[in-house]
């Protein structure tokens, strides 16, 4: 027996991956409840912030479902408007954790666009496998007026593959939907290119609405009725912020001895809290003296901080 609950929970948090027979067009679907109520109950965001924010989040998790990956994916917005970063992780173990920074004087407007938002600046898409040397980065410039149009954007530029993106957020959901020609898709081929403007413009008309509260396979349905559409695997998310007592105490070791033991004296003691979860860690005196006290041990001061 499923009541309504158990299909509720079972549709929220989840990435829902499909493909068209017939067709070279793949698609991915993505809602996120809980994982986006833990980033919006630690701190409170402005409304544009948060919608943006949230739309980010789906786009994050979109993103990373079309790349094989060991590792974590970061999108990070740097920009000299009023919203200056904007920040997703997704990690291969399928959490995500969030955080933007804005300037608390300004005034927005709840439906402000996302360049009234950051100002002018850059989008970069950080891709770091564990175990690999250098991370992959690609960067788009901000431009447009929405997050879907820059992960457009991306997509075009870096693998040159026909990309549309929809993304929504409220206070509830951050939800997302993709589709992508297949890489084999010819670009000379009239049906193919047939193909993918139909299933494009039925894919166009769905509404925030439909994103926000419809399960993957009514919105589907929904959309490309006519369309041999097949669901593919459910992977799901989750929030999770990686930070913890240890870290902090590492980064604060490289601060150096004198300038940790000066800040102590000073405030009485040292606060760092978590970009991502606003978790507040407090060192003492005798805490910072203490991790001094290890520097000895090479391993305590690796280069990993609490991002
Ligand atoms: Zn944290």
């Amino acid at each position: 027996m499923t009541d309504s609950n158990d299909i509720a929970n079972m549709q929220s948090d989840h990435l829902q991956r499909f493909i068209f027979d017939d067709v070279q067009v793949r698609g991915e679907w993505v809602h996120l409840n809980k994982t986006w109520q833990e980033v919006i109950s630690r701190r409170e965001y402005p409304a544009p912030v948060q919608r943006m924010l949230g739309e980010m989040m789906s786009a994050a998790a979109l993103l990373a479902a079309t790349v094989k990956m060991d590792g974590r994916l970061v999108l990070q917005t740097k920009s000299t408007g009023p919203v200056s970063v904007l920040m997703v992780e997704c990690t291969s173990a399928n959490t995500l954790r969030a955080f933007a920074q804005w300037d608390d004087e300004a005034i927005l407007d709840d439906d402000a666009e996302l360049m009234t938002l950051t100002g002018e600046g850059t989008l970069a898409i950080t891709i770091e496998m564990n175990g690999a040397a250098k991370p992959y980065q690609g960067i788009v410039s901000l431009a447009g007026d929405s997050m879907a149009g820059l992960l457009e954007t991306y997509f075009n530029q870096s693998e040159q593959l026909a990309t549309r993106v929809w993304l929504s957020s409220d206070e509830n959901v951050s939800a997302g939907l993709l589709i992508q020609q297949l890489p084999n898709a010819v670009k000379e081929d009239q049906t193919e290119q047939e193909a993918w403007s139909r299933i494009n413009h039925l894919a166009s008309t769905v509404t925030d609405n439909e994103l926000l509260t419809l399960p993957a396979e009514t919105l589907l349905r929904r959309l490309f009725h006519e369309e041999n559409c097949r669901l593919l695997t459910v992977t799901a998310l989750m929030f999770a912020c990686n930070c913890s007592r240890q870290r902090v105490a590492n980064t604060i070791g490289l601060l150096g001895e004198e300038d940790a033991t000066a800040l102590v004296e000073e405030q009485g003691q040292v606060e760092v809290a978590c970009e991502f979860c606003n978790e507040h860690y407090y060192f003492d005196k005798a805490d910072v003296a203490m991790i001094f006290a290890h520097a000895g041990s090479s391993t305590l001061f690796d280069s990993s901080t609490i991002h």
